[in-house]
């Protein structure tokens, strides 16, 4: 497609193509010179005081990245933004404590699934030390993370998921070591393991139970929500818990209750009616003896990946401070009028506190778009019939007959293409064929919008037009929920911003998988406008708020491993410090994880080297210029390459 229908260009114009405002919770800008800023809080951890920020822009990170030799793709960590994000959450259930007066405090955990990474959970647990912000681990080796990471007693690890022996034993150990460590019981068989545990090795257990609720919440995980949830206890469960600890005289362990609605959850009513719900098992377990005083609120508070502001499987009909003040009022509402005492609220938000931390980078190698390549020129008398036929479909074209025309021009094309299958039409005549076809295509799409009533079969063409932008990354090691569940993010160029964007374009990345694309954008839109590619200038695309599972979930198809990671943190003047710089995996590690073994892999090639000098086929020379070759290959970067960099 030839260009976007946009007139004017300006810098609003770019923040609102790619709503920049509505979906970077005021982190991101674009700045004069057109390139994206982070818009750093500097005003210290804790401080509510929004208006002291800086910026920084990407295209000189990017500058900094290459004099590291630090190639693209890249995934930059900005460390300001994770503090920023827990700072918010807790400073907003502080708040809304204040507000409403309720008579208990606020512990936030961070379920260590959504980003297990060392140097993520390190910042946490070091951002989070001043609010007691906590870990939630969901096996073994998360509470060994948990354990390891945290420094504050007050803060709080929830251990939820299945638990063996080992499992509780470490949870007891770290309640000998004074801290708050609950067993979230997921099944009645888990008691009696902690009852003996505990007893043997004389600890008293912190218990909560995860209950199942039958509220059902909107958005992705809809279908897994209420009684289809896979986790949790049903009422049943729950009383056949509070029985066997009556029974072994430990009711007075069980603490806490939790629940998880779900992930990315876009309803407040929902989460407001959860809590409620939640809130009646909360005041049973009392009324049966349990001590109680924890509410784990679980995860769910959603991200605006779309800006949308709305209900929506990638957006959200509330912000923070509504969150927080619609599950404390629905907790006083529900609890008040029995006289129970408030209890202390935690929540598990993984999302909302790593999203928006990370972005990742990559730059756009090549381009392929569905533009004629020649002149469209009138064919010779002797031309093919179908040919001159599709010919004249061009000059019979106007606004009041653009279907006619469309629905011949596809006929005459497939005609063409049915004469090359059959071998009567040579390769030069179907190329011109399909050089005319597109020449009618995109006028058909320049006529399109002043035709009032537009047929159906041409209401796609925009997508189906859209050139494809090759970008050098892998969807599936670095957006997999792209690929997985179709999750939408933000994404938009880092630069050129002050340019009009003049391509439509979806994206498709180095795999050669028909999935490796992204052609879901915010709003529904199928294509994201682009800039045309400069010969001497590198793109550069940024994709945001992937803090959040990416890193996790990712996957080595193709071999494409970890990308680079850069860490920043950014000074109160502006500045800015590399704090990491995290390369990447080689092709050797990535074979490795594989089980090839590198170095028998140079053996063989090495072997079969050497046959191709005792046969004459390569000199010595040649011989020690492949395997070279071989070497720097394989400690090389698993992306694309290429001579601007070096
Ligand atoms: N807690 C539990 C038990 C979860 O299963 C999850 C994820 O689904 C979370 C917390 C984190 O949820 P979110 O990232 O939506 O805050």
């Amino acid at each position: 497609m030839k260009s976007t229908p946009l007139e004017h260009w300006d810098i609003n114009t770019a923040k609102e193509t790619y709503g920049i405002d509505h979906w970077s919770n005021g982190y991101f800008d674009v700045s004069d010179q057109g390139e994206v800023v982070i818009t750093c809080p500097v005003n210290g951890a804790g401080s509510n005081d929004e208006s002291k920020k800086v910026n920084v822009s990407l295209m000189d990170i990017i500058e900094g990245m290459k004099d590291r030799d630090l190639h693209m793709p890249v995934l930059l960590r900005i460390e300001n933004l994770l503090d920023h994000s827990i700072s918010r959450i807790n400073e907003a259930f502080r708040s809304a404590i204040k507000k409403l007066d309720y008579q208990n405090i606020y512990r936030g955990v961070f379920p260590i699934k959504v980003n297990q990474q060392c140097h993520v959970v390190e910042e946490i647990a070091q951002f989070g030390d001043r609010y007691g912000h906590g870990l939630e681990a969901g096996s073994k080796a998360e509470l060994i993370i948990a354990l390891a990471s945290l420094q504050n007693d007050d803060s709080y690890i929830v251990c939820n998921g299945y638990k063996d022996e080992e499992f509780i034993d470490l949870g007891l150990r770290a309640i000998q070591l004074g801290w708050k460590c609950f067993f979230v019981v997921e099944s009645p068989t888990e008691v009696e393991l902690i009852i003996r545990r505990s007893r043997e090795l004389g600890v008293k257990p912190m218990i909560g139970t995860r209950v199942k609720l039958s509220t059902t919440v909107e958005g992705h995980w809809q279908q897994d929500s209420g009684d289809r949830s896979i986790f949790g206890l049903n009422s049943l469960q729950l009383l056949e818990v509070i029985d066997l600890l009556k029974d072994a005289g430990m009711i007075d362990c069980l603490e806490m209750l939790h629940f998880h609605l779900g992930s990315q959850l876009p309803s407040i009513h929902n989460i407001r009616q959860g809590v409620q719900e939640a809130c009646r098992y909360y005041i049973s377990m009392i009324n049966e003896g349990a001590s109680m005083g924890y509410l784990d609120l679980g995860g769910g508070l959603a991200v605006d990946y779309e800006g949308a502001h709305q209900k929506g499987d990638h957006s959200k009909n509330y912000n923070l401070n509504e969150y927080c003040i619609d599950i404390i009022e629905a907790v006083m509402q529900t609890l008040d009028p029995k006289g129970i005492d408030h209890p202390v609220l935690i929540s598990e938000s993984g999302r909302a506190t790593v999203a928006y931390s990370s972005l990742f980078l990559f730059n756009v190698l090549e381009v392929a778009n569905f533009d004629p390549v020649f002149v469209v020129e009138k064919p010779e008398d002797e031309a093919n019939e179908t040919l001159k036929n599709l010919y004249e479909v061009t000059e019979a074209m106007s606004a009041k007959n653009i279907r006619e025309c469309y629905n011949d021009a596809i006929f005459y094309r497939d005609e063409i293409r049915h004469q090359f299958n059959r071998g009567q039409v040579d390769l030069r005549t179907r190329a011109m064929a399909e050089n005319i076809f597109l020449s009618i295509i995109q006028r058909v799409q320049l006529l399109a919008p002043s035709v009032d009533y537009l047929p159906e079969e041409l209401s796609n063409l925009r997508e189906d037009l859209a050139d494809i932008y090759y970008g050098n990354f892998s969807v599936f090691q670095s957006l997999p929920d792209a690929w997985a569940i179709g999750q939408v993010f933000p994404i938009m160029p880092v630069h050129r911003l002050n340019e009009m964007p003049t391509r439509e374009a979806m994206f498709a990345d180095l795999t050669c998988d028909c999935d490796g694309k992204i052609d879901q954008f915010a709003g529904g839109r199928k294509t994201l406008p682009l800039h045309p590619l400069k010969k001497t200038e590198d793109y550069y695309i940024g994709t945001f708020l992937v803090g959040a599972y990416q890193e996790t979930l990712s996957d080595l198809h193709n071999l494409f491993g970890d990308t680079n990671v850069v860490s920043i943190c950014i000074n109160e003047d502006g500045s800015y410090d590399f704090m990491r710089e995290l390369y990447g995996d080689s092709i050797a590690d990535v074979l490795s994880y594989v089980e090839y073994d590198p170095k028998g892999l140079k053996d063989k090639f090495r072997k079969k080297v050497e046959n191709a000098v005792r046969d004459g086929k390569i000199t010595v020379a040649t011989r020690k210029e492949i395997l070279s070759a071989f070497s720097a290959s394989m400690n090389g970067y698993t992306y694309y390459e290429h001579e601007q960099w070096s």
